[in-house]
């Protein structure tokens, strides 16, 4: 699995509590904005009431002020007083008029606006020479009867002028009420606003609030708040419409700490609820991603365990969902049908296809693991044979069948444990395990053979199988699974080679047959190599009506660069038992007509005779394989006879003579090898086209002390002559015999009394000398 790949589970999660983190931020930011949205309406509503009650307070105070001014001015004595310029009188009538209706300030003006009396007496010294205060007076005058605000000694008052007509009009009383700390309070018990009151320098005449601030900063005063600031108050300035401000600037501030107070505790209950919402969604999506999950889990390591080959069905519970349940469904059944088809393959990896016995690699496992345990078995090898001819009469399905049959019978034979397998073709192997060492072998043998061997019946067709059986016991035979297969074997192949039925391994044969491995193997490569380590020896042959040497036998002489001189006896009959024989053969026969040229060519004209074995006689190439190298070697066929022994000659009858006749019309001599110890008769050899007959040295070498022998001899001699056949006595070797053979009327003979066979160096020599001390 990929490391940093997120897992389903944290997938689900995650998308869940994303879903839901939004939706609440969504929400809060919807609620944040919709409150802020209430409340800034809710305060514009505040100010606005409270400008209505400002506006209202101030109404009414011109109200007051006007009726006040109204009453002065109606006053006839005070009318009197100031048309006379009566000071004291003035001054007393504005100071008791002042107190009844609690005004704070009363004055008196000429026409011009110039101070004429006051209930605050320092305010005529102040007007000498104040040009503000004097305009402020003049635009009173001139405001028709509108209050408006003047700050006098930095007090701020509401003051109202009305013309004294006398009844032009000679001066203007002016009337005024102090708007003081107590008013403020009031107005801001009122109107829940705070208010401040700045003259035109922006200096703070009056405020509400309990800490004096300046226009500037209590405009933008910060409410630190989290990381950030908000503004502390909501300000809006009053220009009230009843009275001119004079230059006189009304703040009012709405203290917003209580909105936000509110404000934030609505803010914050509704993130706790949403970070609850938050937890229960991560809750409720972890505990659904693990149902999910969890079966998604167990189909892995389910899928894990399916890979190691351990299938099993899986259970339904009763909280899967539908999707769930057809996916482990699904799993079982590809469970199922893999292990069946798992179990199908290692069958089929195990076992013969045809026979559906064991292959031959399970099979030795099944040796291999006998060995290992140390029980003992009896092991079988045994092949059908002439199932050729089944294949070729009856058809290769037949044969087929055969095979079968005989399976079953392995199968259904009536001795316990037995394990059986076809390791290749025709050949068989089975395994029985045998506990008893004392005695029934040979009775459980007899009767896996008797078995075997009862005909069978394919298809309303009886047919009688033969078999070649190859035995070996373990342990005597192998203790382990490798010898003894290789003993077993070993015993069937002798047992095809001695043409028995049955045939234990012998003790010993195994290192025999090694050895001949390992001889046959150095054979092919002398033959190869060619490098003198085969060569020919010639033993010459006497024709005893002319007293001439004129025809030698050659034998092959090996001398191994290790193993040193080994018996061609020994060597040939490898080379016939492997298939190496014509090889050999080849070699012989070319080497045999280069030496014939040789001697031509150095005067001696000999005729030669080459031994030639059963295989040689019936390979197709034989004849070519002559004829090319006597015409290479320029010899004629008459300079050439071809020794063959009697058994050789009837293993194959129909394809010898065949040869044989081939050969002896391009003008060879065939010669009966070994002639006498064989069965045939002479009557058959009538049929052969052959021109020799060798008497084999057993009836020749002790001819002379032997009346037996020398009854056989002179009979075969004379009815070889009436066939037509010229007879040589081989094994000759004594003087006694040589006479003998003479009065018998033999044509040629050969042996150790004339001479051993020679390398080709050594017979010329002798032969040399034999012809000169003849002459
Ligand atoms: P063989 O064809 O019967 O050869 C005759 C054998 O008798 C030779 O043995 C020879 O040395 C031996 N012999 C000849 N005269 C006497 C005698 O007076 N007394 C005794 N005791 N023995 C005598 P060798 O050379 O050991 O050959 C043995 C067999 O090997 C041959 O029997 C033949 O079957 C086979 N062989 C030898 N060379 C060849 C060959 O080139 N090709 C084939 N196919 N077989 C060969
Ligand atoms: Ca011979
Ligand atoms: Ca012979």
């Amino acid at each position: 699995m990929v490391k940093n790949q997120s897992s389903l589970r944290q997938r689900i999660v995650i998308l869940c509590t994303s879903l839901v983190l939004l939706t609440s931020v969504v929400i809060q930011t919807a609620s944040w904005w919709s409150t802020s949205r209430f409340n800034s309406k809710q305060i514009t509503n505040t100010i606005d009431k409270a400008e209505n009650v400002f506006e209202q307070y101030l109404k009414e105070k011109e109200k007051l002020l006007t009726t006040a001014a109204n009453v002065l001015t109606a006053d006839f004595g005070f009318k009197q007083a100031v048309t006379s310029n009566d000071s004291e009188t003035i001054a007393s009538v504005l100071s008791n008029h002042g107190q009844r209706i609690n005004a704070n300030l009363m004055m008196l003006t000429n026409l011009n606006g110039e101070l004429i009396s006051s209930s605050q007496s320092d305010l005529l010294t102040i007007s000498q020479n104040n040009v503000q205060f004097n305009r402020q007076l003049k635009s009173l005058i001139s405001a028709n009867g509108r209050s408006q605000f003047v700050i006098i000694n930095d007090l701020i008052y509401q003051l109202l002028a009305s013309p004294v007509k006398a009844p032009r009009t000679v001066a203007y009383a002016i009337v005024g009420f102090e708007i003081s700390h107590s008013e403020i309070n009031e107005l801001k018990k009122l109107t829940g606003l705070d208010i401040s009151i700045y003259n035109n320098h922006q200096t703070l005449l009056l405020t509400s609030m309990d800490t004096p601030f300046s226009e500037q900063y209590l405009m933008n005063r910060p409410a630190p708040w989290l990381f950030w600031n908000r503004p502390a108050f909501d300000n809006r300035h009053f220009n009230p419409s009843t009275s001119s401000t004079n230059g006189i600037s009304i703040l009012l501030s709405a203290d917003l700490s209580e909105i936000y107070r509110e404000y934030d505790e609505v803010m914050s209950t509704i993130i706790i609820i949403a970070s609850l919402i938050l937890l229960i969604a991560m809750f409720i999506s972890a505990v659904f991603a693990r149902n999910l999950i969890n079966p998604l889990t167990r189909l892995v390591s389910i899928a894990n365990s399916f890979a190691q080959g351990k299938y099993r069905t899986l259970e339904i519970t009763k909280n899967m969902s539908q999707e769930v349940s057809t996916l482990f469904n699904s799993f079982s059944e590809m469970g199922k049908q893999i292990n069946a088809r798992e179990k199908d393959i290692l069958y089929q990896a195990q076992h013969d296809f045809l026979t559906d016995l064991y292959n031959r690699r399970t099979f030795r496992n099944l040796v291999e693991e006998m060995c290992v345990n140390k029980q003992p078995f009896i092991l079988i090898a045994f092949s059908v044979t002439g199932l050729d001819s089944i294949n070729d009469t009856l058809g290769i399905e037949m044969g087929d069948r055969c095979l079968k049959a005989v399976a079953s019978r392995l199968s259904h034979n009536n001795i316990e444990n037995t394990k059986s397998a076809r390791l290749d073709g025709v050949l068989f192997s089975s395994l029985i395990p045998y506990d008893d060492y004392d005695d029934g072998e040979s009775d459980i043998i007899k009767t896996f053979t008797e078995t075997l061997a009862i005909p069978i019946n394919v298809d309303d067709l009886t047919v009688q199988l033969k078999f070649r059986v190859g035995i070996a016991i373990h342990p005597e035979d192998g203790e382990d699974s490798d010898t003894i297969i290789r003993r077993v074997m070993i015993a069937h192949d002798a047992a095809k080679r001695e043409n028995q039925i049955i045939r234990y391994y012998h003790k010993g044969e195994d290192e025999a047959h090694l050895e001949h491995l390992a001889i046959v193997e150095s054979l092919k490569h002398a033959l190869d190599i060619d490098d003198g380590q085969l060569y020919m020896n010639y033993q010459p042959k006497l024709n005893l009506s002319t007293n001439k040497v004129d025809k030698v036998e050659s034998l092959i002489r090996w001398q191994h660069p290790e193993l040193g001189f080994i018996s061609p006896e020994l060597f040939i009959a490898y080379a016939e038992q492997t298939g190496m024989i014509f090889q050999l053969t080849h070699w012989v026969i070319n080497t045999v007509l280069k030496q014939l040229q040789n001697w031509q060519q150095n005067g001696i004209f000999i005729e030669a005779a080459i031994n030639i074995s059963a295989q040689d006689i019936t390979h197709p190439d034989f004849f070519m394989i002559l004829q090319s190298s006597a015409a290479k070697y320029g010899i004629s066929s008459k300079y050439i006879t071809l020794e063959v022994t009697e058994r050789d000659l009837m293993q194959d009858e129909e394809q010898a003579i065949a040869l044989l006749v081939e050969l002896k019309n391009a003008g060879y001599t065939i010669s009966v090898d070994d002639y006498g110890i064989g069965q045939s008769s002479l009557a058959k050899l009538k049929q052969l086209p052959v021109d020799e007959l060798k008497i084999d040295k057993s009836f020749i070498m002790e001819l002379n002390s032997s009346e037996s022998d020398q009854i056989i001899v002179n009979s075969t001699i004379t009815l070889g002559h009436r066939l037509g056949l010229s007879v040589v006595a081989e094994g000759l070797e004594n003087k006694e015999s040589l006479a003998l053979l003479k009065a018998m009327d033999c044509d040629h003979i050969q042996g150790y009394f004339l001479s051993r066979p020679m390398t080709s160096e050594d017979f010329v020599h002798w032969f040399r000398n034999r012809n000169e001390n003849l002459s």
